[in-house]
């Protein structure tokens, strides 16, 4: 079976290959597959937009479709900027727009400011429920920036257990643990005990 991957996020498509590669015949991103698609985001939830996307590009295509809906809940700022999180600041994908803001409503919050990356991933398939599961990566929010890998809040989220930031983590260590590694391998499950 074909798979498309509701998204262009380089990041992120390396991560569902890596993850859920050999389960599918074929995985395209929607430029690889030239589908040019950018449903509204109007859930409230991760979970809920993960299914618009999905769903969307089946719609579109007739083609089984993944997407993931991801961001961070701080529990100081109330879950904030949650589903927010690619638009904090008001522009989406500004990131350091965005880590600005996250740093600014934090000013004042003695660490250790908790928080958890969180991941929904949704497969929408033809003729069948829409299958979606959840991962979740817990943490603190730093003061201040460090490492320069990955994307989006990275260089101020450091994983529990851990003495450096996502940003400064190799990206295979980082894929390893994140909330999007552990919605895939939920789904993975879910897909293998399917059969
Ligand atoms: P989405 O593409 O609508 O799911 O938005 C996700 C947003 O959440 C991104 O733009 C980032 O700001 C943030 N985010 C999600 N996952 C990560 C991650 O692994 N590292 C850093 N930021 C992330």
């Amino acid at each position: 079976m074909k798979l498309l991957i509701a998204s262009n996020n380089a990041h992120k498509i390396r991560e569902i290959k890596e993850i859920l590669g050999d389960l599918f015949d074929e995985i395209l991103s929607l430029r690889e597959a030239g589908v040019s698609a950018d449903p509204e985001e109007t859930g409230e939830t991760f979970e809920e937009n993960a299914r618009i996307k999905a769903e969307a590009i089946l719609q579109l295509t007739g083609c089984a479709a993944l997407a993931d809906d991801s961001g961070l809940e701080v529990d100081a700022l109330g879950g904030a900027p949650g589903v927010h999180s690619a638009r904090y600041c008001g522009r989406h994908g500004d990131d350091d727009a965005n880590n600005a803001l996250l740093l600014r409503n934090l000013a004042g919050v003695p660490a250790p400011r908790t928080a958890r990356f969180v991941s929904a991933v949704a497969l929408a398939r033809p003729g069948q429920p829409t299958r979606i599961c959840r991962g979740t990566c817990e943490g603190t929010v730093g003061f201040a920036p460090r490492g320069n890998n990955g994307f989006g809040y990275d260089p101020y989220f450091t994983p529990l257990g851990m003495d450096k930031t996502f940003a400064e983590l190799p990206a295979e260590v980082k894929n390893g643990m994140s909330h999007r590694a552990h919605a895939l391998a939920a789904l993975r499950r879910s897909l293998e005990e399917e059969g």
